[in-house]
């Protein structure tokens, strides 16, 4: 169902701490949004709030544009489910999902129709009668999603729905989760810290920081082109370095501590931070360089292997393939690709 959730700067305070306090957002119809940001950003504050489990100071919540901020949460037709799926453990998985239809007063035969329903979206039909302790920590997941499903919800909200796993449990849930979500094609909201998982499954990814949204777009747009310092790192590893546009003979060069590059039309002249992702500097043949750097440090990790380079005043983070990986003293000629080079707004 593609219901349309607008906040409109939904703000709240507790005492002299400012949880939420500039958050304005239509979320996409039908689409998985992730809302990822350092611990203590606002992330569950701002969910609870569209959830109707916090009252909000100021500011408004409207869902197909019909406005839901006093709506109590039980009226609001939403699925939750939490980092503690808080299941009964001594129900039965299908007692689990019918638990929140006998709430909202289904009778028990639409009870059961539905909760099998539910229990086959999420591809577990054949655990409806074990009870929670009998099934894994990815299967109890799946429960605290058909328990949401069961009633149809209109819009579904997720809040770090996979954190009380252990990692290789969680990667593995992730990839699932995402092909569950988007087979129901439902409007989503979906809180963690977790960058990866932020970007693997939000179709959109809002940036949180300090109670309020510091960049929103595509996970491609966001780490492609971050607009501030602070979402650079956060997303990914970056290289910020300090640089100077200049214009010289009618044409823009940005001046770096270890080399100068053209800019296209229109780059604004004076003092810059500029980021370049590891990924985007490369070791190449001499004559190939653009500027040289010392190899400080190396680190293997498998698929590739990550330098410190010593460059201009700056160590670098460089990605390398992981064959002949340059040893920590080699003189190393570097290219980057000028394409992916992003200025910066400047940080207060
Ligand atoms: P996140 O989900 O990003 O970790 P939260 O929304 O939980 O962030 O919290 C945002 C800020 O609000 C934090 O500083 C947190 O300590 C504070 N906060 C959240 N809930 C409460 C509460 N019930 N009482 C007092 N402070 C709170």
């Amino acid at each position: 169902m593609n219901t349309l959730v607008e906040a409109n700067n939904p703000r709240k305070h507790y005492g002299t701490v400012t949880a939420v306090h500039d958050f304005s957002h239509r979320f996409a119809p039908g689409k998985i949004t992730a809302i990822l940001g350092p611990s203590g950003s606002g992330k569950s504050t701002t969910l609870a709030m569209i959830a109707g489990l916090v009252d909000p100071d100021g500011g408004s919540v409207l869902v197909n544009e019909i406005d839901i901020t006093r709506l109590p949460a039980e009226r609001r037709d939403f699925g939750l489910v939490f980092q503690n799926y808080s299941l009964f453990p001594h129900l039965s998985v299908v007692e689990n999902v019918e638990f929140g239809l006998r709430v909202r007063g289904f009778g028990r035969s639409e009870r059961r129709r539905r909760a099998s329903l539910a229990l086959e979206q999420v591809h577990i039909p054949h655990l409806a009668n074990r009870r929670i302790h009998q099934i894994s920590g990815g299967e109890q997941q799946r429960v605290a999603l058909a328990r949401a499903l069961a009633f149809a919800p209109r819009l579904l909200l997720l809040d770090e729905p996979l954190s009380a796993l252990d990692a290789k449990l969680r990667e593995g849930l992730r990839t699932e989760l995402g092909r569950l979500l988007n087979e129901l094609s439902l409007t989503a909201i979906y809180v963690t810290h977790d960058q990866i998982e932020a970007m693997s499954l939000g179709h959109e990814l809002i940036i949180m920081r300090g109670g309020r949204i510091e960049q929103a777009g595509t996970p491609i747009e966001v780490y492609t082109r971050p607009s501030t310092p602070f979402v650079a790192t956060f997303l990914g590893s970056a290289n910020l370095l300090d640089g100077e546009c200049l214009r010289v003979n009618g044409q823009t060069r940005l001046l770096l501590p270890f080399m100068a590059l053209p800019m296209p039309e229109g780059t604004p002249s004076g003092p810059c931070r500029v980021m370049v992702r590891p990924e985007d500097i490369s070791i190449v043949a001499d004559d190939d360089g653009q500027f040289r750097g010392e190899v400080a440090s190396s680190v293997f990790l498998g698929h590739q292997a990550r330098l410190t380079v010593i460059a201009g005043g700056y160590a670098l983070a460089v990605d390398a393939s992981n064959e002949a990986i340059p040893l920590p003293g080699a003189a190393v000629s570097l290219r980057i690709r000028n394409e992916k080079l992003r200025i910066l707004a400047r940080e207060d």
